[in-house]
């Protein structure tokens, strides 16, 4: 079933309930959601898109941002959310490689993107701002506000989210109506969530926990959401008491327990904390107990498979572990006690996009996906996340792989070669850090240069926190570069900043 009729089901039999209340006190109810998204979805399909067509959307979070999304599920189109910090190079790739029929920008990115469209041959680009408005609502304001859900199946493509890939080419994956639907009836019913439920929502809309976990969980129980446009730990505490849950990274939680006002009697009306896209500290979650009385439910998930593991939400929540597989999920070990983390199930994604060979290189002979994680599974059934098979880097609960800054810096004249680690950071859970071999010839590139190089090409959330010059990088007997060596050399050197 399509994933936008599925939702409108349950939500259109409460049609007056509010769905989203903004900061500035705009209120949508499920009804206003029923003909935004009609409208716009009116006009995608008026331009001739068809069934599975892209359309790119790098805008600021907004209802309206909210809306472009549900409109595509409900006309049969592919959303394609990109990371608003995504500079140049990145979007010139993913263009290229998605061909979307329609992109949707911040205007303030316009006077690059009107050639980067052309280059990449996109037919129509749109603008909408923080507060909704630009060339997009503005022509979609005329069309009907009411719109025939298109009869998606199961497997039809939804969404395409683009993970960063180790070998500097990001991989999309396609995420079915047949995915999110799963995933969103699984965990109402893990969460209880339902229609009595009221959630801050402060994470970003371009990933798979703002956008899917959060979003689609409200939808199908028709519950509320109070909408910050970003987080900020004290109109947080200013919302509590008017909300039922949090869902959140474990930067969230940390920033909320650095503010004296985050007390227990703030989190009298709260029911359930929610904590997913980076390993959460145990000492977070255990102070987070003492100073609230709540225990936060840590889950585990991936763009390529929805959520995957919880832990309960009656019985004991173990910190330092991401609880059970959900029901539907199966998941097992490869490799003995500690290994890659494999699954299967209707959460798990149809493939990465014009990548078929990539794509059969990550499933096993009996369909399981390696999901690139390494755990274990204890007596209990609990699930912890000991490591990162391919190197990742997780800052600010953002997914950073170190070959796509390595990229970068090599390219830069002066430069030899460069290595890209992580380093515990109490903030950000892990800071980007480099090594870098430079030419002993000509003018030295100093750490300022390599800094104002990444920020032009790349993401901020990539750019290294602080950079180190080295002789020469350390190599195993194969020539692999031990980044283990690299961390332990520079452990506790993060701090320098440029
Ligand atoms: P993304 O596709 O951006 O959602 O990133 C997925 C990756 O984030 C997973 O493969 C894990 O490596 C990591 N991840 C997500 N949730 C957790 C968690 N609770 N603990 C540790 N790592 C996590």
């Amino acid at each position: 079933m399509n994933t936008y009729a599925y939702f409108a089901e349950r939500f259109l039999q409460a049609p007056t309930q509010i769905f989203l209340d903004t900061e500035s006190g705009d209120k949508f109810s499920y009804a206003d959601v029923e003909k935004e998204t009609a409208r716009y979805a009116n006009f995608l399909i008026g331009l001739g898109l068809k069934t599975g067509d892209r359309v790119a959307v790098q805008v600021e979070k907004s209802p309206q941002a909210v809306f472009i999304y549900l409109a595509c599920l409900r006309a049969g189109l592919c959303y394609l959310p990109l990371n608003n910090a995504y500079q140049q190079g990145e979007i010139r790739y993913f263009l290229g490689d998605a061909e979307p029929a329609v992109a949707i920008r911040s205007p303030q990115n316009l006077d690059w993107t009107s050639p980067l469209g052309k280059e990449s041959k996109v037919p129509h680009v749109f603008t909408m701002d923080h507060n909704g408005a630009g060339t997009f609502a503005e022509s979609a304001k005329s069309s009907s506000a009411e719109f025939v859900t298109s009869n998606s199946k199961p497997d039809d493509l939804a969404v395409i989210i683009y993970t960063s890939g180790t070998t500097g080419r990001s991989k999309g994956a396609m995420v079915t109506h047949g995915n999110l639907t799963s995933n969103a009836r699984v965990l109402c019913n893990a969460w209880q969530i339902t229609s009595n439920d009221t959630l801050i929502h402060a994470l970003p809309i371009f990933h798979i926990h703002g956008l899917f976990v959060a979003l689609n969980t409200t939808l199908l129980s028709g519950a509320k959401l109070i909408f910050h446009q970003k987080f900020d730990a004290n109109a947080v505490i200013k919302a509590l008491p008017r909300a039922t849950m949090l869902m959140g990274v474990p930067t969230f939680y940390t920033r909320l327990l650095t503010e004296p006002a985050f007390k227990r009697e703030a989190c009298k009306s709260m029911r359930l904390f929610v904590s997913g896209s980076a390993p959460l500290l145990l000492d977070t979650f255990n102070e987070f107990r003492e100073r609230t009385g709540h225990t936060i439910l840590e889950r585990y998930g991936m763009s390529e498979a929805g959520m995957i593991c919880s832990n309960p939400f009656e019985g004991e929540r173990r910190g330092g572990t991401v609880g059970k597989p959900l029901p539907g999920v199966a998941l097992r070990i490869d490799g003995g006690e500690t290994g890659g983390i494999e699954i299967k199930g209707a959460n798990v994604f149809s493939g990465y996009w014009r990548m078929p060979e990539k794509t059969a290189e990550e499933f096993t002979a009996d369909g399981y996906f390696k999901s690139g994680d390494i755990g274990t599974i204890d007596k209990e059934g609990y699930v912890s996340i000991v490591g990162r098979a391919k190197d990742l880097i997780i800052s600010g609960g953002f997914n950073i792989y170190p070959k796509e800054i390595e990229l970068v810096i090599d390219a830069m004249p002066g430069v030899i070669e460069s290595a890209v680690i992580g380093l515990p950071h109490p903030d950000f859970g892990e800071a980007v850090t480099v090594a870098i071999v430079r030419d002993k010839k000509g003018t030295a590139i100093t750490d300022v240069d390599v800094i104002n190089h990444v920020k032009a090409e790349l993401a901020n959330f990539k750019v290294p926190k602080s950079v180190h010059f080295v002789d020469e990088l350390p190599r195993n007997t194969m020539g692999k570069v031990q980044k283990n060596i690299l961390r332990e050399g520079f452990s506790g050197l993060y701090s320098i900043k440029v």
